[in-house]
């Protein structure tokens, strides 16, 4: 029997359809095995300010279908402080919590490092984004819905599209990568994907445009990831019509509709195989690390591995884009 009787568990940073599915295994798991579940309110906030509630199985009926975070979410700029965080430790030692569960994007778990480090409290993270970012895990907990909400947008954008001669430019989310956009053109037929991987390397604009695009068409959608250095989509429009004036050009920014939305069959999976894992790890006397999937398998991920290291996109794909999109 594990020495660890009672798990806190949050949700914290972006929320992501399927962490609802996540809390709920995580949550039903623990019980399972003996164990007593706190369920902590607004992500680190709610541990500095104490917003926790004993979780029973009950708590967590109806939700595996629901988006968002029934434990709400929030960003808390006092747990990057030393006292925040020794607030957070002193509630967490009230509460009897011996352990935590935290699900987030690479912000929640930089947070989540630092703390088990300073106050020796074993953590384990999941991954919770819809960027797909994290290192050391082939998806996070809300890609793949937020994937197809994309795929679904873009169809319908497509629709009226083709009925006008005009260039597309439509933003998704990911500004430090480029997933969404890339496998999201892939998804809906778009011609072309302009990503931050490889906005520094070269101009994927001009390129794009000098390769011919439209040159059979009479419409084109152009997914593009939201970006300080391209600027997104508004700032690649207003390029195109300082540069290239004959094209008609229209803006389209999916927006915070990518987050929404009842989770996928496989988000709904991966969170539930992921929340029972994370109970395992923390039985298995694990820390300080954070549950992925590769190859769908469970794999353990150390915190400084996933938060350190840049998840490559698979650039064969571009090429699979630029192919088909002719
Ligand atoms: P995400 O988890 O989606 O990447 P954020 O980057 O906003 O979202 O991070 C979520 C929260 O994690 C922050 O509001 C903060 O409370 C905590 N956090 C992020 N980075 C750190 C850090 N370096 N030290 C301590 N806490 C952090």
């Amino acid at each position: 029997m594990s020495a660890i009787k009672c798990i806190g568990i949050l949700t914290s940073g972006g929320d992501a359809p399927g962490m609802n599915a996540a809390v709920r295994a995580v949550t039903r798991t623990a019980i399972y095995n003996g164990m007593t579940v706190k369920g902590i309110y607004r992500g680190y906030k709610g541990l500095i300010t104490g917003e926790i509630e004993e979780f029973k199985t009950q708590n967590v009926s109806n939700i595996i279908q629901r988006g968002g975070t029934i434990l709400k979410t929030a960003r808390c700029m006092e747990f990057k402080t030393p006292e925040g965080r020794q607030q957070a430790y002193e509630n967490l030692r009230k509460e009897n919590i011996d352990a935590l569960v935290t699900i987030g994007g690479d912000g929640t778990l930089s947070g989540a490092r630092i703390f088990a480090q300073e106050f020796n409290v074993p953590v384990v993270g999941l991954p919770g984004t819809i960027d797909n970012d994290l290192f050391g895990t082939d998806v996070t907990i809300g890609y793949d819905t937020a994937l197809n909400t994309i795929m679904e947008c873009v169809d319908k954008i497509r629709d009226t599209a083709s009925s006008h001669e005009r260039l597309f430019f439509i933003e998704v989310m990911g500004r430090d990568a480029g997933f969404l956009a890339l496998n999201g053109a892939l998804a809906s037929g778009a011609e072309a994907a302009i990503i931050p991987e490889i906005s520094m390397e070269k101009d994927q604009l001009s390129e794009m445009i000098e390769q011919g695009l439209r040159k059979s068409k009479n419409s084109s959608i152009v997914l593009v990831a939201e970006s300080e250095v391209t600027g997104g989509a508004i700032g690649v429009a207003e390029r195109v019509k300082k540069e290239y004036p004959h094209f008609d050009v229209r803006v389209t920014i999916l927006g915070h509709l990518q987050r929404g939305g009842s989770p996928s069959a496989q988000d709904r999976i991966m969170a539930t195989r992921m929340g029972a894992a994370a109970i395992d790890a923390l039985m298995e006397d694990q820390r300080n690390v954070m549950i992925g999937i590769q190859s769908e398998q469970i794999v353990y991920v150390p915190f400084s591995k996933a938060i350190r290291n840049e998840k490559p996109i698979n650039r064969d794909l571009l090429n699979v884009l630029r192919t088909t999109s002719i």
